[in-house]
């Protein structure tokens, strides 16, 4: 089901007209529909609740970077969502939206000692460790801090995610986590450190993954690399199999999220029984795209329309500062009308006013428009506000909720003058 639809020919979000929105709040703004992010993230929860063994056998801990607005992070924390967070900025994002630390994992391969220090001083669940030297510098601030820091190791379990080069970080190549085969030997440095509790383990292959295969591969990965842990006395606590399931942007077909729980959990659950007489091991997952990746558009306004030789554009007033997608990964996003037209459609190129050829949000797609007409770029909620700059001394975006009939402004539009209230003229 889509929460973005026409009604009597306009684009609404639920209930509300995107032409509406466009005259309250100004363009180019970030819609997001408060039933979408809701919808998606009960498929995880209800999924766990349906396959888990025990009541608290699993954490859905979303990944705050896909999108971190505050009131996106609010709902998700009503909801009973855990966080998955890649900085202390995000920590403190997390906290401010009232969200629980102890239900916070932190992941990504250069914490500084700060972040570490903020993450030890609010107790987070656990830190998702990336190499050795990090393990070690987590001990020593741990130590310095009297406390222990739990701990799980990103296994790179080097499986094939098929997904753009990008966004897969699972293969030997990639940067992220400890290779497969040193990861015992790791496990055992781990053990063996004063201030560190070992706690899981954890991987992530990707993004946009369509299939569940891979992840399913990695999983089989995991379950060895905890037998073998458990056969030298290190028993984990949680296997957290990542995020990285995909969502339509045009017709792709990702799997349904309650289907790869369920042969996920089948596999666990299985293997449960077998080795440890039915013990169970917590659950885990990082999802963010497929929680709020469709529950999100972006609202721009076509400014001019340009027809040469042998293209035409329709330049509107969002541009790769808002979205960058298109310009980082040659993503494609639907394009949508909000009003409809009975005039012929022509073929346009969607780009912004940034001084960058790179500056493009839509190739070849055919659309009848007018200068003023306003176009929703469609699955626009991930990846979308968290990677957008200020290039061109652009503001960012302003950010709305729908919730049925209402909106709610949860990111004022950035004002110009805003941006340089931290720079410095020089005195003479
Ligand atoms: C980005 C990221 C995720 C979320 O990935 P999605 O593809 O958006 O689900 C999860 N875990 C880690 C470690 C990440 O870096």
């Amino acid at each position: 089901m889509s929460y973005f639809s026409y009604k009597n020919g306009v684009l609404h979000a639920e209930n509300v007209a995107l032409t509406a929105i466009s005259q309250q709040f100004g363009s180019p703004t970030y819609v997001y529909s408060k039933a979408a992010l809701t919808a998606n993230f009960l498929a995880y929860a209800n999924a766990c609740k349906q396959h888990s063994r025990q009541a608290d056998g699993a954490l859905i801990c979303y990944s705050v970077k896909s999108n971190s607005n505050l009131a996106v992070l609010q709902l998700l924390n009503q909801l009973g969502s855990g966080f998955d967070i890649v900085s202390g900025g995000e920590l403190l994002r997390v906290i401010a939206a009232g969200g629980d630390p102890s239900k916070v994992i932190f992941s990504g391969v250069g914490k500084s000692r700060e972040e570490m220090r903020l993450a030890l001083s609010h107790d987070i669940l656990c830190f998702n460790v990336e190499s050795v030297p990090e393990l070690h510098r987590l001990n020593e601030v741990a130590g310095a801090m009297g406390k222990r820091a739990a701990i799980s190791l990103r296994v790179n379990p080097d499986v094939d995610a098929k997904t753009h080069p990008y966004i897969s970080t699972g293969l030997k190549e990639n940067k992220f986590g400890v290779a497969y085969d040193e990861a015992l030997s790791c496990y055992r440095t781990a053990a063996a450190l004063p201030y560190i509790d070992v706690a899981g383990i954890d991987c992530h292959i990707g993004s946009q993954l369509l299939d569940d295969a891979p992840m399913l591969e990695a999983l089989d990965k995991l379950i060895e690399l905890v037998d073998q842990l458990a056969s030298e006395g290190i028993h984990l606590h949680h296997l957290d199999i990542g995020g990285g399931i995909g969502i339509t942007y045009d017709d792709e077909q990702p799997v349904v999220i309650g289907d790869y729980l369920g042969r996920l959990f089948a596999r666990i659950n299985a293997w449960r029984e077998e080795k440890y007489q039915g013990a169970p091991i917590k659950v885990m997952f990082e999802p963010g795209r497929s929680i709020v990746g469709n529950a999100g558009i972006l609202l721009t306004e076509v400014q001019y329309l340009k027809h040469s030789e042998a293209k035409n554009f329709a330049v509107v007033d969002a541009a790769m500062n808002d979205l960058m997608r298109p310009a980082l990964y040659e993503a494609w996003h639907g394009v949508q009308t909000v009003s409809q037209r009975s005039t012929a459609p022509q073929v346009y190129d969607v780009v912004g006013p940034v001084c960058e050829s790179g500056d493009w949000l839509a190739r070849c797609r055919s659309l009848a428009i007018e200068a003023g007409d306003l176009l929703a770029l469609m699955s626009a909620g991930a990846y979308g506000m968290t990677m957008s700059s200020n290039y061109n001394t652009r503001g960012r975006a302003a950010e709305v909720m729908v919730d049925g009939t209402q909106v709610h402004l949860i990111r004022q539009r950035e004002n110009p003058a805003d941006l340089f209230t931290l720079e410095s003229l020089i005195s003479p």
